[in-house]
C-alpha cells in the first residue's frame, strides 16, 4: 500500500504516534481533534462512523472503542504499547513491514494539512517566525503548512527521528 492509499485515525491516547505517523506522510486524523464532545459511548460511535465514512483505519489502545467500531464494520488495529516505538514497531508487524519509515515534508505534524514548499522570495515570511533561526534562512529547504502556518525544515529534530526509525528496521 502506498503511502496515500493508507489512512488513519488515532485515538486521544496516540497523540504521538499521530505525529509520527504525519511525519512520515500518512494522513492521521487525531480523534481529540474531531471535536466530539458528548458521553464516552457517543464518542466512540461518532469516531467509528467518521473512520468509517472517510475509509480510514482506526488506531486504538481502547479495547472497548475496538468493540464499538468492529461491530461497525471499522477496520481497526488495536494498539497494545506504551512507548511510540513500540507502537510503530506493532504497525509495522501488522503490515508486514508495508510502512514508511522515511521522514517525507508532506503533512503538518500538528494539523494533519499538507505542506508546500517555501519560495525563494518568502524570506521575509520566514523571518517573522521567531522559532525559525536566523542564521538557516537561505541554506537549507523550507515548508509551510497553509492551513496553521507552521514552518518546516530538515533540522536535528529529523536526524534524531531518522535514527530512532533505522533501528526499527533492523527489527
Ligand atoms: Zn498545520
Amino acid at each position: 500500500m502506498t503511502i496515500e492509499e493508507l489512512r488513519f485515525i488515532a485515538d486521544r491516547m496516540l497523540g504521538k504516534l499521530s505525529t509520527w505517523l504525519r511525519v512520515l506522510g500518512y494522513d492521521t486524523v487525531y480523534a481529540a481533534d474531531l471535536n466530539v464532545n458528548s458521553t464516552e459511548v457517543d464518542e466512540d460511535k461518532a469516531i467509528a462512523d467518521f473512520t468509517q465514512a472517510e475509509s480510514r483505519v482506526l488506531l486504538t489502545r481502547d479495547k472497548e472503542l475496538v468493540a464499538a467500531a468492529t461491530r461497525e464494520g471499522v477496520q481497526c488495529l488495536y494498539i497494545k504499547a506504551d512507548d511510540v516505538m513500540a507502537q510503530l514497531n506493532e504497525l509495522l508487524l501488522y503490515y508486514n513491514d508495508n510502512i514508511n519509515l522515511e521522514p517525507v515534508p508532506a503533512r503538518c505534524s500538528e494539523c494533519n494539512a499538507r505542506i508546500r514548499k517555501v519560495e525563494e522570495g518568502e524570506a521575509d515570511m520566514l523571518m517573522n517566525k521567531s522559532y525559525v533561526p536566523a542564521s538557516i534562512i537561505g541554506h537549507c529547504d523550507f515548508w509551510i503548512c497553509e492551513h496553521c502556518g507552521r514552518i518546516y525544515w530538515e533540522g536535528s529534530h529529523w536526524q534524531n527521528m531518522r535514527k530512532m526509525l533505522n533501528q526499527l528496521r533492523t527489527h
